[in-house]
């Protein structure tokens, strides 16, 4: 049975113009009659896979040949432009009619749950004008550079999810700091003397053990339209409040699938894993320092999730130079590239100098023994 690509929109019931999703009523809306259609949440549970099993699956099943773009025509104008082979949802060029494609039936894994957008365009502009005005060393002029009218676009960003039973076996060493008295000959006024100065020591001891952690919801961004340090930047998410997916969510923003492999995506999720269970073993080593020699990790129990984030991407240009950034489609936390005043950070460094040379005159001063400071500055010369 071949698969077949379609597209598919919601017609308003009323006036036949798209309803598209509304983030502030959480339902679909005509943006033409104001009709409102509510989305309705089923309740099956938002469940976890088995990874080594999927995994597994993806290795036996046939791979899909993709063509590198898809050709389209709006349901609406009939319009023809072109998606790319990861972009599940969007709107027409010509027209904005939201399209939505079944793209995920050519891939591996479809997404089974997602976060709806709860922040509009406009407050996440209004986020991201907050943000442009707290950063530091920012030239003053940057705020007139994102104009009123720049669009963000509101983007399904793939996601993994990775949970793991974790058990590890450590070997390395405690060091423990003692000090030692050291008698020493040292040259004081012409004249050698001998004192006793404190040394510090290192007692190192062998330690060995065993750590167990449970990883719940290790969360990898699986997108490559957005860098890594953006979507790792817009945590936290209220992942409690995850709905099973729904393409009614979709329409009227872009949506991505993921790019990023389910076997890649777990690699990246153990290096954060490795991170935590090593801050765990330094912990149960205990004393002032630790070494750690080596540590054996079994992942158990590995589960994950395929699940879509609402973001708000956009940019700007600087200088000629185009700088992006990302808005948590929940929170409205904001993250991004940003430019550097290179004027302000040069009077921050001098005003600093000049502050510490103040001080450094006034202690000077206080422990020079005059009682006048204009005495005190003649003496300099
Ligand atoms: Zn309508
Ligand atoms: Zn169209």
């Amino acid at each position: 049975m071949s698969k077949i690509f379609k597209l598919s929109s919601f017609p308003c019931k009323q006036c036949g113009a798209s309803l598209v999703f509304c983030s502030k009523t959480n339902a679909l809306q005509c943006e033409y009659c104001e009709t409102s259609q509510p989305i309705k949440i089923p309740n099956t549970p938002i469940v976890e896979h088995d990874l080594k099993h999927a995994l597994q699956e993806i290795e036996n099943s046939p791979k899909t040949i993709f063509e590198d773009k898809l050709e389209v025509n709006c349901t609406s104008c009939k319009g023809n432009f072109v998606l790319s082979q990861y972009q599940r949802s969007t709107k027409c060029p010509y027209c904005s009619t939201p399209i939505i494609t079944n793209l995920d039936i050519f891939y591996n894994l479809t997404p089974e749950s997602l976060l709806p957008f709860s922040i509009t365009q406009k407050s996440a502009k209004t986020s991201f004008k907050k943000w442009l005005d707290s950063l530091w060393f920012a030239p003053n002029s940057l705020n007139k550079y994102f104009q009123k009218n720049s669009k963000l676009h509101g983007t399904y960003i793939p996601y993994w999810t990775y949970d793991s039973n974790t058990h590890s076996e450590y070997q390395g060493k405690r060091g423990d700091i003692y000090y030692v008295t050291v008698t020493k000959n040292i040259v004081k006024n012409g004249r050698m003397v001998r004192v006793d100065v404190q040394e510090q020591r290192i007692d190192w001891s062998y330690a060995s053990g065993s750590i167990d952690r449970f990883f719940d919801d290790i969360l990898i961004g699986a997108s490559s339209s957005l860098p890594r340090l953006i979507t790792k930047n817009l945590s936290p998410w209220d992942l409690e409040n995850l709905v099973p997916y729904d393409s009614k969510y979709l329409s009227g923003f872009e949506s991505e699938t993921y790019q990023v492999s389910l076997d890649n995506g777990f690699i990246y999720a153990k290096e954060i894993m490795d991170y935590w269970i090593k801050e765990d073993v330094r912990r149960d080593i205990g004393g002032d320092k630790q070494q750690i020699d080596n540590i054996k990790t079994n992942f158990n129990d590995l589960t994950f999730k395929y699940l879509l984030l609402p973001i708000w991407i956009g940019n700007y240009k600087y200088k000629n130079k185009n700088y992006q950034f990302a808005i948590n489609g929940r929170t409205g936390q904001v993250t991004g590239d940003r430019p550097y005043s290179y004027t302000k950070i040069f009077f921050a460094v001098i005003t600093g100098v000049f502050i510490t040379l103040i001080l450094f005159i006034v202690d000077d001063f206080s422990n020079s023994g005059y009682q006048n400071f204009s005495n005190y500055i003649i003496s300099f010369f």
